[in-house]
């Protein structure tokens, strides 16, 4: 780092009086040098709370480690906070399910330990695949987008769509010559949630794309399914049992499949609320 220098040895004193800067002078240079160093870095929250850390350097007596240290870790939790932000952005999970908010007792298909193990991410280090088969209202994309949002949160890209959106997108692909660029998209994140599988037929080239997203991901990245449809019933699901059985082989080979049994948690709630007001109605 080079200080401003306006004398040197050679100057005489009859020539021009020997300047010596004020220290206050000095430190205001290298303050602004500091902070052109914080912006070059574009440490641009490091650089915002420059003045704050050194008022506090001074106030409470801190060590210059200590100071760099808080200075430093200001700008590391702003850069975690934007990563967190962008993962989630890009994750465009549909509700804002979480797995804290899903009610065990309500569903007692689902096991708590199982959901708390996958919530660890360990499941996505070994590339293991999560299948989901229940009726419509038993809690499938509650659980996707709460695992889901716990994998963003974790720090791993993750990406939420339905089997319907996929189809929709690969066939535009197709037509727009961007096929294997739809296909690197499918590839890149570590967790891949394809919901609602078997709601909507699937067109052919729908149920090929489909395939072709899993078993690029087989082996290497995690995929989370879910579908109100038996696997026994996915050849008519995607109009191709062969397809159907090349698809299950690569998505079941590692992987975890919940039965969700039970009642539909929304008629639950309309039923309670029908009850309720029954009862109302009849005290009135
Ligand atoms: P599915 O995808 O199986 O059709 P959802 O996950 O969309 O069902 O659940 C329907 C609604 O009920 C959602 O609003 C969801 O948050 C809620 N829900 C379902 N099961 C539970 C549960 N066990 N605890 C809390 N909310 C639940
Ligand atoms: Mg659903």
């Amino acid at each position: 780092m080079s200080t401003p220098r306006t004398t040197t040895k050679t100057t005489t004193s009859t020539s021009r009086p020997p300047v010596k800067a004020p220290s206050t002078t000095a430190q205001a240079s290298l303050y602004q040098q500091l902070r052109a160093h914080l912006a070059v870095l574009k440490l641009t929250d490091a650089a915002e709370h420059l003045p704050a850390v050194l008022d506090a350097a001074t106030a409470e007596g801190l060590t210059v480690t200590a100071a760099l240290e808080r200075l430093l870790g200001i700008e590391v939790a702003a850069t975690e906070a934007r990563r967190l932000a962008s993962r989630l952005r890009f994750a465009c999970l549909p509700t804002p399910a979480t797995l804290e908010d899903f009610d065990y007792d309500a569903q007692p298909d689902v096991d708590p330990r199982l959901i708390a193990d996958l919530a660890t991410g360990r499941y996505l280090e070994s590339a293991t695949n999560v299948l989901m088969i229940g009726s419509p209202g038993v809690g499938k994309t509650h659980l996707a987008v709460g695992l889901a949002r716990k994998a963003a949160e974790t720090g791993y890209r993750t990406y939420v769509t339905t089997a319907a959106d996929l189809a929709a997108r690969c066939h535009r692909a197709a037509i727009e010559g961007r096929w294997a660029t739809t296909m690197r998209f499918y590839a890149g994140p570590t967790l891949l949630v394809i919901d609602e599988l078997g709601y909507l037929p699937l067109p052919a080239e729908g149920a090929s794309a489909l395939f072709q997203v899993i078993a690029q991901r087989y082996t290497k990245t995690s995929t989370i399914v879910t579908t109100n449809r038996p696997i026994t019933s996915w050849g008519e699901v995607l109009g191709d049992t062969t397809v159907a059985a090349a698809l299950l082989d690569r998505l079941l080979h590692r992987s975890v499949v919940l039965d969700i049994g039970g009642d539909s948690y929304r008629l639950r709630d309309h039923h309670a609320r029908t009850h309720t007001l029954r009862a109302a109605a009849t005290h009135v």
